[in-house]
């Protein structure tokens, strides 16, 4: 029997290359407007998406003011306002689900785990981008079911987003699920409120400096076999 009977998986960032795919939106929908975005200006959306999600996490702001406001305060620090805003967002977020690229041969490795444990996916984006990008990614047909923040009501890390899930997974022992996604603010800190087995996907040289400690760390998803497929029998050996 394997360690783990059930995995959830972070998407962007973790299963797919989230860098990649925003590239590519934030480019489109500049040219759109007819403008080219810079390498700096990219760099600082970034940042500044980063902040709105810490504080979505935090239950600080709504799903809504995230998706507005880091644009709005994107414009604003460039000084850019002939942008049409509403149709600036919608392109976008269609944009950001056209595409996709994977991490580590993420596809080949959920495939491969197919039949070995039951996978999910958890994820804090917007309902159509990510259905989409789990479509056309082939990810979608691998996975028992999608659960996405933006229909539960509350995102990772929140308690109530991972009570959610257990109640709509098979496995109903907590320590034989494994969460493994790069947020530890989100993925890493949920999986300890909630008292489920996490797995940091450390993304590149980044350094823990949260006090949230998961209990397995791998640098590339190939990592995830030996974690999971560790047979029980192991240690009598
Ligand atoms: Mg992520």
């Amino acid at each position: 029997m394997n360690r783990f009977t059930t995995v959830l998986w972070d998407v962007d960032g973790t299963l797919l290359d989230f860098l990649y795919s925003q590239r590519y939106a934030i480019t489109k929908c500049f040219r759109s407007n007819g403008r080219e975005i810079t390498e700096e200006q990219l760099k600082r959306y970034s940042q500044i998406n980063d902040n709105y999600w810490k504080r979505l996490e935090l239950g600080e702001i709504s799903k809504e003011q995230l998706l507005t406001g880091r644009f709005v305060t994107l414009f604003e620090e460039y000084g850019i306002t002939d942008i049409n805003l509403d149709a600036f967002l919608r392109e976008y977020q269609e944009a950001l689900g056209s595409v996709f690229a994977y991490l580590d041969d993420s596809l080949a490795i959920c495939r491969a785990l197919k039949g070995e444990v039951q996978q999910y996916v958890i994820t804090n984006g917007v309902t159509s981008t990510q259905r989409n990008k789990l479509q056309i990614s082939g990810l979608a047909e691998l996975m028992e079911n999608v659960f996405i923040s933006e229909q539960i009501g509350v995102p990772k890390p929140q308690r109530e987003f991972f009570d959610y899930c257990l109640e709509h997974i098979e496995e109903k022992e907590k320590s034989r699920i494994l969460i493994v996604g790069d947020s530890l603010t989100s993925d890493i800190k949920g999986g300890i409120l909630a008292g489920i087995p996490t797995c940091w996907y450390r993304p590149d040289t980044a350094v823990n400096n949260t006090s949230y400690e998961p209990d397995y760390e791998i640098s590339d998803l190939h990592q995830i076999f030996d974690i999971i497929c560790a047979k029980d029998d192991k240690r009598h050996r």
